[in-house]
């Protein structure tokens, strides 16, 4: 099995991720998020968004519709130009995107070596219909990427706000794209979540935030990494760029299905989007600097990543294998903010009610300040292979000795010290040991 699968199957057996209508035997590039990643990709939202915006005075944040007036579209360029081209192969007809092809073998088929037809292009936007009545319902689209609504409110925040360029707006939200070929589990799928920010300068200050957001967005993926070297920047050869863009850099991540690949774009948008939205809307979208009075319409660095792409990414980055006394140990080990759990309170036996009892008072003061899960379950070797399965940085076991001399066992989840201590400092030293990381 290779490491994606064994992640798949961890996966499902931990409810992190399901396929989606697993019952009615799936559907292609749809996942669920079941209760341990549920949590989980709240967490990581969290920071994103403690991050980008809550701790920056010059970002503020929006959450757009998926839907919105189909004209958006026109502008974007997505009805145009939103296409794979593909071809089909003429022997097996299974049908391959041009542009994922190796060099020099775009004309044959990867699955059965036959030859692959000429390119025809697909449009990726899903299409859907807005009103009710028949012959009356308009034609639109579930948004193909998340970034279009900011555009769209881009004088609504001015307006309402007092952000001054330089200032970005963020977002977080779905973005619908009928892949053809959805694959590697949340990599490609269909239905998935961006996180954007549009930061909108004066067009002589470009480079140096270009070149800012650049790097912020790279450090910060970095440090959610154990494995540091697994990241790199990849700048887009001259032939592959816009004609608006000035430069392009993808951060990358080092997979073992498909090498490097992309994380997040950084894109040089210059005052395309707005000039675009201007057009179609006949509305003018431009900037009058409050202090020198010029006016202009600004210039935008875009960051663009997937949030499910990172979510997967840092599953595979967490996910390790280990050899304890002779046994194979799996173990997620997940950034703590990240983990669902930051504590797990574990009592030895599920049928001594004193037992039972101590541990119900040490959840409860725990969970006051900590996300706590509690498991009375099984053996306490199994208890702490869950826990290890999922993350938890920190278990808690209540034994018969804690009820003589109140200490607990506090176990680290990396290194499996395990240390004895008394309850009152348990607090305090979790607090000490999950801030530190
Ligand atoms: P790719 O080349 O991988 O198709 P893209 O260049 O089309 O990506 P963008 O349009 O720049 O991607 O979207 C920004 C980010 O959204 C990507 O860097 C990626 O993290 C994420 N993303 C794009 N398409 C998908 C998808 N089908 N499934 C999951 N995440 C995606």
């Amino acid at each position: 099995m290779t490491k994606l699968q064994d992640l798949v199957s961890l996966c499902k057996r931990r409810g992190i991720i399901f396929q989606n209508s697993d019952i009615y035997g799936g559907i292609a590039g749809f996942f669920d998020y079941g209760p341990i990643g549920a949590q989980m990709k709240m967490n990581l939202k969290n920071l994103w968004w403690k991050d980008m915006v809550k701790d920056r005075k010059n970002v503020v944040g929006i959450d757009g519709t998926i839907i919105t007036h189909p004209k958006v579209w026109e502008a974007s360029g997505h009805v145009k130009g939103f296409a794979d081209v593909l071809s089909e192969c003429d022997s097996c007809h299974k049908r391959f995107r041009v542009d994922q092809l190796k060099k020099g073998k775009k004309k044959e088929c990867p699955e059965c070596g036959g030859k692959l037809g000429k390119g025809k292009k697909f449009n990726i936007l899903f299409e859907t219909k807005v009103g009710v009545i028949e012959g009356e319902k308009t034609k639109t689209y579930l948004r193909g990427e998340a970034c279009q609504t900011i555009y769209l409110n881009y004088q609504n925040v001015i307006n309402s706000t007092r952000q001054k360029i330089p200032f970005g707006i963020a977002q977080i939200g779905k973005a619908f794209r009928n892949e053809v070929t959805p694959k590697n589990f949340l990599y490609r799928s269909r239905e998935f979540e961006q996180w954007d920010l549009q930061f909108f300068v004066h067009p002589d200050d470009m480079t140096k935030w270009y070149e800012f957001w650049k790097q912020e967005r790279f450090d910060w993926y970095k440090s959610l990494l154990n494995n540091k070297d697994n990241i790199r920047f990849r700048e887009h050869d001259k032939d592959e760029l816009v004609f608006y863009a000035k430069k392009a850099f993808d951060i990358e991540y080092k997979t073992e299905f498909a090498d490097w690949v992309e994380w997040e774009g950084i894109h040089w948008r210059a005052d395309y989007d707005l000039t675009q939205h201007s057009k179609f809307s006949g509305k003018k979208l431009n900037y009058r600097d409050p202090k020198t009075g010029e006016t202009y319409v600004p210039w935008i660095v875009e960051t663009s990543g997937g949030v499910d792409r990172t979510f997967m990414f840092l599953l595979l980055d967490a996910y390790t294998k280990e050899e304890v006394d002779g046994k194979t140990r799996t173990v997620l080990k997940i950034d703590p903010r990240l983990a669902t759990y930051q504590v797990a309170v574990i009592p030895l036996a599920a049928n001594k009610p004193k037992l039972i009892d101590y541990a119900q008072k040490v959840f409860d003061d725990l969970n006051k300040n900590f996300s706590v899960d509690w498991d009375d379950s099984s053996n306490i070797g199994k208890k702490y292979r869950r826990q290890d399965e999922i993350g938890t940085p920190y278990c808690v076991t209540i034994d018969f000795d804690t009820l003589k001399d109140d200490t607990v066992t506090l176990r680290e989840r990396d290194s499996m010290k395990q240390e004895r201590i008394p309850l009152k400092k348990l607090e305090k030293l979790l607090k000490e040991k999950l801030l530190k990381n």
